[in-house]
């Protein structure tokens, strides 16, 4: 990454309630986390906005707390961090996929879980694992924290419920799976240092041969990271064992062409997208029979 000093102007303040306060007071900063996404931007012409608050270094942001029932992690919580935590390795096995795939080393040693969600790029690797899990987010400013549920983050395109006064303090996932089983793949030009064309994150429940619970998380099928809702529908409480596989597959395909609006970009097409997805879809239920 290139980067001239004299391009920018950077803050960084001491604490967490001094960089909500400068926020609060400059709508015009930009928080920078790893730098990762901001610097290649800014390197390459297309940062608007030049002055920096550095939130990098802010120990408040950055911690892995494990609860009986969830994993907090915050928003500072490095790839690096969450693929050495045996917890989440343990319990959110998708999660640690995603973050092992994301970049290079020093992309994950620098890039956070935070700068991936807030960036909002509808390829980025961890959202369908978020999304699959239910994860829930916590937003925090001066006027204090609220809630939300991830899957309500992503407005459109690049535009997500953040307010500007606000950072991504942490995020909240579920972490008893333990009935489920799980199915991630990101389809990309390599399977190193690549940004994918079309990535899939799926859970599932079958009890009795039956498909109790499904959720289905997609990069690259939206102009935002999304949920397969039709599909899961398609799919929840049907019978699944080798006779009814054919017909599962055939329904899941006609329910995920009509919600995939997959965007075409320099790295793929919108219909080699909407196919590899639907191959995607159909070798995850394949894996449930087994
Ligand atoms: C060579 C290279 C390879 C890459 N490969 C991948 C890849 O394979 N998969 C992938 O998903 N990404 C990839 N990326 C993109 C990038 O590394 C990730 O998106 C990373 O998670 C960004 O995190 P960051 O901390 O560096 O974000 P930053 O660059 O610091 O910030 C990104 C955006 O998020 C905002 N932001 C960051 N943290 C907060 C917060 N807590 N609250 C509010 N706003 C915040 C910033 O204002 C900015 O708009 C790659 C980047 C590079 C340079």
């Amino acid at each position: 990454m290139r980067s001239n000093p004299t391009d920018y102007s950077l803050v960084a303040p001491p604490t967490l309630p001094e960089a909500l306060r400068l926020l609060a007071s400059d709508p015009n900063l930009t928080p920078i986390a790893g730098g990762t996404e901001l610097m290649v931007a800014l390197a390459a012409g297309r940062l608007a906005q030049k002055q920096l608050l550095s939130i990098n270094h802010l120990r408040e942001l950055r911690f892995i707390d494990v609860h009986p029932e969830t994993i907090t992690l915050g928003s500072g919580t490095t790839f690096t961090d969450i693929r050495r935590h045996e917890a989440i390795a343990e319990d959110l096995p998708l999660l640690t996929q995603a973050a092992s795939w994301t970049g290079s080393i020093a992309n994950q040693n620098r890039g956070t879980l935070g700068g991936n969600i807030v960036n909002a790029s509808p390829a980025a690797d961890t959202p369908p694992a978020l999304l699959a899990y239910g994860a829930t987010l916590t937003l925090i400013s001066t006027a204090g924290m609220r809630t939300m549920p991830y899957s309500m983050f992503h407005l459109s395109y690049k535009k997500t419920a953040l307010a500007p006064d606000e950072l991504l303090y942490s995020i909240t996932i579920p972490r008893n799976w333990s009935a489920y089983r799980t199915y991630i793949r990101k389809v990309g030009t390599r399977n190193a240092q690549a940004i994918s064309k079309v990535a899939i994150a799926a859970i599932a429940r079958i009890e009795n041969s039956t498909i109790a619970d499904i959720r289905i998380g997609a990069a690259s099928l939206r102009e935002t990271p999304a949920r397969c809702t039709a599909t899961e529908q398609a799919l929840a409480n049907q019978p699944l064992n080798a006779a009814t596989l054919p017909n599962l597959v055939a329904s899941a395909r006609a329910a995920l062409a009509t919600e995939a609006r997959p965007i075409d970009d320099i790295r793929s097409t919108a219909k080699y997208r909407a196919a590899v997805a639907a191959n995607l879809i159909e070798e995850f239920l394949g894996h449930l029979l087994v």
